[in-house]
């Protein structure tokens, strides 16, 4: 039985995000600049095989949720075949479960086939109901794609499908009310997560920030709501809608950072692991593997990556420092 994959800090990592492209088919002001993208040169991404061959490693280090994101991971278009073989990885505590973070643009085709090639489900943003505003927030006019995708998940079964908005002040924050409403009647889990500092543009403001506090405020002039017990590594904290059964989360990573938690580890598109999304350093696993290392060099140098992890994210100390890369280049 091999050791887990344990920090200074005694912190087991077991969630394993994979970026997939640092495309996207939407630009979300939070998120990417309208134009003008330095993209990842292509000899630079992670071959199917290369991504196989680190998750291989990690499952059988103990990790056991995979999740796919990037950019935008429907972009891949080997994405099904992705899926299937990532699907099929096994470590001690037996199959890995491989989910998804997605626009949903691309689901109306590919839901089906990704729930047949082993996918769990769908994490999908939406951080507006008014088609409109969905132009502004994402600067392409496509809210009617994402809630045909959403629909299409469903329909297949690619459940609990989570809903994310990115609360966003003058932008949506009078909507949340309404998108608890649009999850509740569906059986989605709706949940909000707090503006972090990683748009390409830098515009980030703690100060006019809408946060957690500010959201439970708002859903409760409207709802009844009761805190779910035992949160665990997730970063969101749920509370009971009207009683329950079903749920709102808020990801309060700015003003509850849930960093003494956390389980998770990111690999990029270009190969580059990030042991956290606010990381400034990272290790370049392309070139290790390129190089011809074996398993075991792998295996160490996931190893070594996450025993250097901080306690903590660092957004309010003063000497913090924007990552180089945007969301859509690190994975969400
Ligand atoms: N394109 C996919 C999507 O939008 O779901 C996956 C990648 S996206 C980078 C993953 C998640 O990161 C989304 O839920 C998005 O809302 C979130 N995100 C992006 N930029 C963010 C920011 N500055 N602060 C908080 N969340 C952000
Ligand atoms: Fe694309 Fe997702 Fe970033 Fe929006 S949040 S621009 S959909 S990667």
């Amino acid at each position: 039985m091999s050791a887990p994959l344990v920090d200074r800090f005694g912190r087991v990592h077991r969630d394993l995000r994979i970026s997939l492209t640092d495309r996207c088919s939407l630009r979300c002001t939070y998120c990417m600049p309208a134009d003008g993208v330095p993209w990842l040169a292509g000899s630079t991404m992670l071959s199917t095989p290369e991504i196989v061959r680190v998750a291989r490693v990690a499952v059988e280090a103990g990790v056991t949720e995979i999740r796919l994101t990037g950019g935008e991971p429907l972009l891949r278009a080997d994405i099904v075949d992705v899926v299937a073989r990532l699907a099929t990885l096994e470590g001690e505590e037996g199959r890995v479960e491989v989910s998804l973070t997605t626009n949903a643009l691309r689901l109306p085709g590919l839901a089906a086939p990704l729930r047949d090639a082993g996918l769990a489900r769908v994490n999908v943003s939406l951080d507006t109901l008014d088609r409109e505003r969905f132009a502004t927030l994402t600067r392409r006019d496509r809210l009617h794609d994402t809630l045909a995708g959403i629909a299409a998940a469903d329909s297949v079964g690619l459940s609990p499908i989570k809903l994310n908005a990115v609360a966003m002040r003058g932008v949506n924050d009078d909507e949340v009310v309404d998108l608890v409403r649009f999850a509740v009647e569906r059986g989605y889990q709706m949940r909000f997560i707090e503006q972090m500092p990683l748009d390409a543009g830098h515009t980030w403001d703690r100060t006019t920030m809408v946060t957690q506090a500010e959201i439970l405020e708002r859903l409760r002039g409207a709802f009844r709501l009761e805190e779910v017990p035992g949160r665990g590594s997730a970063p969101a904290e749920l509370w009971y809608v009207d009683g329950g059964p079903h749920t709102v989360g808020v990801i309060a990573s700015v003003t509850a950072p849930f960093c003494g938690a956390c389980d998770r580890v990111r690999l990029t598109a270009d190969g580059q692991l990030r042991n956290c999304l606010f990381a400034q350093d990272e290790t370049d696993l392309r070139t290790l593997m390129r190089e011809g290392c074996t398993d075991a060099e792998l295996d160490a140098a996931l190893r070594a990556a996450i025993a250097g992890k901080k306690a903590g994210h660092g957004i309010d100390d003063p000497g913090f420092l924007q990552p180089r890369r945007p969301m859509s280049a690190i994975g969400g």
